[in-house]
């Protein structure tokens, strides 16, 4: 004698009451295949709960991907190694895993002049950690140390800090165009005490060092964020011209050659004719 079949409308309710939407979509499909073929029930319940856990974390990247403000367009995939030598290819692949560095709330520092490929570099890393499960926000550091001088004014800066806690990285880009004002860089140098040895930072910059007098009020405040930021870092200098420029220039060359090209072509055409 068969047991009577669950009525589908109340196992509906209940995979709705427990967030389990994929179960929900699938189960009618896999209860089916697994009746006319005859799975163990061990099978069944462990296909709809792998499927259930894939989606969830599938799910949870995308909303990663989208609280964390990366440029879709910027990724490792889209970076051409071949026009930053200095730049370890190997090197930037282990950033990428997250693992060892992230763990221990290191930095990361990228330096080179406008057009470098900083910014695009920087993205491409947060990418790929974010693949890799992590949480990650990307933001111009005068957009975000303007937003946390604003908590500051309303007494909110530690739980503004604190919601910051929850990225494993935050990439301050453009370090070097931070406003000067006095208050609004002593809340980056908050930020950059708060996170130290616990949370992770990538900072891309114009300036090395020895340039930024500017960014912080004092200079006490200079050193002082300065060595805290090269603990535990890694620095890369790209010192390269912009890729911008140097992509413009290469196509002009090609064009020049493929006209000349044309030219000679042309040359041998009349010679044989
Ligand atoms: P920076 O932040 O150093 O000023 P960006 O990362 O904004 O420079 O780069 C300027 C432009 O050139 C961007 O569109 C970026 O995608 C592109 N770019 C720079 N370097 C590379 C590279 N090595 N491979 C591919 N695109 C690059
Ligand atoms: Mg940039």
């Amino acid at each position: 004698m068969s047991t009577p079949a669950y009525d589908a409308g109340r196992l509906a309710l209940m995979l709705n009451e427990l967030r389990l939407p994929t179960i929900g979509r699938l189960w009618p499909e896999f209860a089916e295949r697994s009746d006319k073929e005859g799975w163990q029930a061990t099978r069944l319940i462990g296909a709809l709960l792998e499927h259930e856990l894939a989606e969830r974390a599938k799910r949870r990247i995308e909303r990663h991907r989208a609280e964390s403000h990366l440029d879709p367009t910027k990724t490792l995939a889209t970076f051409d190694f071949s026009m930053v030598p200095m730049v370890s290819k190997a090197h930037v692949m282990a950033l990428a895993t997250g693992d060892s560095w992230l763990e221990k709330g290191a930095t990361a520092l990228l330096f080179g002049p406008p057009g470098a490929g900083k910014s695009h570099l920087g993205c491409a890393i947060g990418h790929a950690l974010i693949d890799a499960g992590y949480r990650v926000l990307f933001t111009r550091t005068s957009e975000l140390v303007q937003k946390l001088q604003a908590a500051r004014q309303s007494l909110q800066l530690p739980s503004a800090l604190a919601k910051l806690d929850r990225f494993d990285l935050i990439i301050l880009d453009d370090l070097s165009y931070a406003r000067k004002d006095q208050a609004e860089t002593s809340v980056l140098f908050e930020l950059i005490a708060e996170r130290y040895e616990r949370r992770s930072l990538l900072i891309t910059a114009n300036q090395p060092f020895s340039g930024w007098n500017d960014v912080f009020p004092d200079p006490g405040m200079t050193v002082a964020a300065i060595d805290r930021l090269v603990h535990h870092s890694t620095i890369f200098e790209m010192n390269v011209e912009s890729y911008r420029r140097r992509t413009a220039s290469d196509k002009q060359n090609s064009r020049r050659r493929q006209s000349s090209g044309d030219n000679h072509q042309q040359g041998a055409t009349t010679m044989t004719g």
